[in-house]
């Protein structure tokens, strides 16, 4: 789902909105685009039936289903015995997870029976942060969050202090399906200006560095490159995806070239072909220096250059000028000038077919998205962009759109981060709106709605956050486990599993685009669970009325537009003017919502498809082959979408910007440029921190699952083995690291695989939640150690540049 509101307030009158994806709207207010769709429609019955699993042995259900415990959202097909689910194998049939399902996809079930499971509403009686909660219904936790109890404040009663400023609301929610229907109802039905999500401590300056650049973050090829660097990215261990296997089982010799960047020897570095250890916070150096050899040679393809790129002389003018050489990037960097001139060459011989990819996760230093920006331009001067082999755009099917009556508050406030940093989007920068809640400017935020997300952990600087939520009058948070961020909520809501629910259909871009469906495998086992659709459906319900009396106190538009007017026309108006809260919900369920938005545009068949097989793409019958046990044809070559083939790029002036003037205009760089006073030196005796992720363990989601932490029972600090024996530390010894704004304790791991200057261990570990019975104090809390650095571009927080101690206890 699409919504973008504008950091204005929003526009006065009743406003119909377009929005893509799952939020119900009122009969009425549907917009219906009536579909001609020519392209063949494939039926049930000449599908294969090849979505059987092979496990167990009693009668068992199947059904079809989607992932939850990462972002990828891979196919998974789950066996239901008794009512119980026994098995998950992957879905064949859709074409982005390729008949694949991890080991963390695997022990997904462990989250469905996870004992420590919220399992029904709660209201905090101890204070915030103890723990002490009791359990409620859901009236009751509903009415708690209109009217407060003696321990915390209502939203009546804080909306009524700050005289209707609904941006005194602050929400925030990490990536999910569903993400949107809170975040939209939050934004465009309570009408808070204030939403921030997980961008800004992950890949936020990737994709605007990619999009400013070439108009979109793009898909890599990694089935068709010849030549990929990997900068940072460390595929081969922190995400192992379908498309990491097409890079991988192509490396060393099999059909392309794989470097790797990296200060660490990762499974990524030794499945490479070529390992190139970095200096932490150096990389668009690197990139720099490969831009110019690949001017100064002459090595770039002219002919995409002179089609598709806006200024490419004052570009080629900007690295020459400033001599960004190899032996100038070697004493920045550590890489060896002739290193440097070795993977420009290659790269550009390799080209089109080439690619910098784009990478993920995290922010690493102030300069990242100059960084992305370099590789974007770096990728283009070879012409792999929207190209086989190279970044694709693909292409994306259609869903059914709804409208909605957005009401409009003239008391509403702009975002509290709208200075933090130099583009501040509708998803806001966290750590500056996290110093702007503890300023308490430009107004005061006094409450906190959290949807599957946990900041206690996920922010650097956990002593910040949790000074953060010790301000707030009123925090809820909507959760499947007790985490670090919820026991630092006043109201709790519990809601099911992935498995236990319905998400919005999606539509997933790409060459061989498709349509996939999150549904519900079993009953919630749990009965006051809910999907987050209900919860916000009955939190709406609850709320409405209140608010509007509110909203009438104070707003002096809404006085005027009112004034006069008998109850029955003041009803008409709250109604007409959107300012019921609860019109945007009225479909029974998700389900409902889902068969509408698949229904209006690819027809009754279609949708049953999608129920009986999880996915839908036109001539599926025809085109889906299985080939041997482990590929599957989704698409004929010649019908993937490779390329948009229309010669223009999506960025303003349709080609590929070298330049951006209009950052010069914030005093920013217009053009990728090394800045030697953003670069964080490590001091004699002193450490980089870095931090990543491991592929059995993502984030908090895995924290804990048994079968997981069997895998990877806890993380320990990698620390070179050089060092360690100088410090007298040998493996497993109990060490301390500690930095400017907090120290952990965790086990040792000295090796060779990471260089004298650097500390490292994985995220995800370190909670202090004592309702999670395996991951209470397991471990170390990264972002307790990290200090919050913001970049000044998109407000992201930069992850490595911070500089640690350690000692032996
Ligand atoms: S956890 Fe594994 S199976 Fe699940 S979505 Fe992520 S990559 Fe796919």
């Amino acid at each position: 789902m699409e919504v973008e509101v504008s950091r204005r307030k929003f526009l006065r009158g009743s406003v119909k909105m377009t929005i893509l994806g799952g939020v119900a709207a009122s009969t009425t207010e549907t917009i219906l685009a009536s579909h001609s769709n020519s392209e063949h429609k494939p039926t049930a019955s000449n599908i294969p039936s090849s979505i059987t699993t092979k496990t167990g042995t009693g009668k068992a259900k199947e059904v079809p289903t989607l992932c939850e415990i990462c972002v990828n959202k891979c196919a998974a097909i789950a066996r239901i015995e008794d009512g119980i689910v026994t098995k998950l194998d992957p879905n064949p049939l859709f074409p982005k997870s390729k008949n694949m399902l991890c080991a963390r996809g695997n022990a997904g079930i462990q989250q469905l029976y996870d004992p420590d499971r919220l399992k029904y509403p709660l209201i905090r009686v101890g204070k915030r942060g103890e723990g002490k909660f009791k359990r409620v219904t859901w009236e009751e936790a509903y009415d708690a969050i209109l009217n407060g109890t003696k321990d915390f404040k209502g939203l009546k009663q804080i909306l009524d202090e700050e005289k209707n400023n609904r941006s005194t609301v602050g929400y925030c929610a990490g990536e999910g399906m569903a993400e949107h229907t809170f975040q939209n109802w939050m934004k465009c039905k309570f009408g808070s200006l204030n939403f921030v999500n997980h961008g800004t401590i992950c890949l936020t300056t990737t994709i605007g560095g990619y999009t400013l650049t070439i108009g979109s973050y793009g898909a890599v090829d990694f089935e068709n490159a010849k030549y990929v660097i990997m900068g940072g990215a460390n595929r081969a261990e922190a995400i192992v995806t379908p498309d990491t296997m097409d890079i991988f089982k192509r490396t060393k010799g099999r059909g392309a070239k794989l470097v790797c960047i990296d200060p660490r020897f990762t499974h990524t570095a030794a499945k490479a072909d070529l390992w190139i250890p970095i200096k932490v916070g150096t990389d668009l150096a690197f990139v720099l220096a490969l831009t110019y050899v690949a001017l100064t040679e002459e090595l770039y393809n002219k002919d995409f250059v002179a089609k598709y790129v806006n200024g490419f002389e004052e570009y080629k003018n900007h690295i020459i000028s400033n001599k960004y050489t190899p032996e100038w990037a070697e004493k920045i960097t550590g890489v060896k000038a002739d290193t440097i001139r070795k993977v420009a060459r290659d790269f550009m011989k390799a080209a089109p077919q080439a690619i910098y990819y784009q990478g993920r996760r995290s922010t690493f230093s102030q300069q990242d998205f100059q960084l992305r920006r370099a590789q974007a331009i770096f990728s283009a001067l070879g012409g792999g962009i929207d190209t086989k082999g190279g970044i694709i755009f693909g292409k994306k099917l259609p869903l059914g759109k709804h409208g909605t009556n957005i009401p409009v508050y003239s008391t509403t406030k702009d975002r509290v981060d709208y200075d933090k940093a130099a583009i501040v989007g509708s998803t806001g920068t966290w750590l500056g709106f996290r110093d702007a809640v503890l300023e308490g400017k430009p107004y005061p935020v006094r409450s906190m709605f959290i949807y599957k997300h946990n900041p206690m952990l996920n922010l650097p600087n956990i002593d910040k956050t949790r000074k953060m939520f010790e301000k707030f009058d009123l925090v809820v948070a909507i959760d499947i486990m007790p985490g670090d961020t919820v026991m630092m909520s006043d109201v709790v809501l519990p809601e099911c599993t992935y498995l236990e629910r319905e998400d919005p259909v999606k539509s997933y871009g790409g060459t061989m685009p498709s349509i996939a469906l999150r549904q519900k495998v079993i009953d919630p086992i749990y009965p006051e669970t809910k999907p987050v659709y209900n919860i916000i459906k009955g939190l709406a319900e609850k709320i409405s009325k209140p608010m509007w009396e509110i909203a009438k106190k104070y707003d002096p538009v809404i006085q005027k537009d009112i004034e006069g007017m008998t109850p029955e026309q003041e009803e008409e108006y709250y109604r007409k003017n959107g300012h019921d809260l609860t019109d945007w919900l009225k479909a029974e369920s998700q389900e409902e919502v889902n068969e509408h938005m698949v229904v209006s545009k690819w027809g009754k068949e279609a949708w049953e498809i999608l129920r009986e097989k999880g996915v839908f793409y036109p001539n599926m019958d025809k085109y889906f082959k299985k080939i041997n046990d482990n590929e599957y044809q989704y698409y004929p070559e010649d019908k993937k979408f490779y390329t948009t083939k229309n010669g223009k790029f999506p960025t303003p002036s349709g080609k590929i910007e070298f330049v951006l003037p209009n950052m010069a205009t914030k005093g920013l760089d217009p053009m990728p440029t090394w800045r030697d006073e953003l670069y964080v030196k490590v001091p004699k005796g002193k450490f980089k921190f870095i931090t990543g992720r491991h592929a059995q363990f993502t984030q908090n989601n895995t924290q804990n699952n048994p079968v997981l932490l069997d895998i990877i029972p806890e993380n320990y600090l990698w620390i070179n083995s050089r060092v360690a024996k100088e410090k007298g530390i040998k493996f497993g010894d109990l060490v301390e690291v500690s930095s400017e704004v907090g120290k952990v304790r965790i086990k040792a791991y000295p090796t060779e695989k990471i260089g004298p200057e650097n500390l490292f261990f994985v995220h995800g570990f370190g909670a202090h939640s004592e309702a999670l019975t395996l991951a209470y104090n397991n471990g170390a809390a990264d972002n307790e150690i990290i200090k919050d650095v913001i970049e000044p571009y998109f407000g992201a927080a930069a992850m490595h540049t911070t500089i640690v101690d350690v000692r032996k206890v």
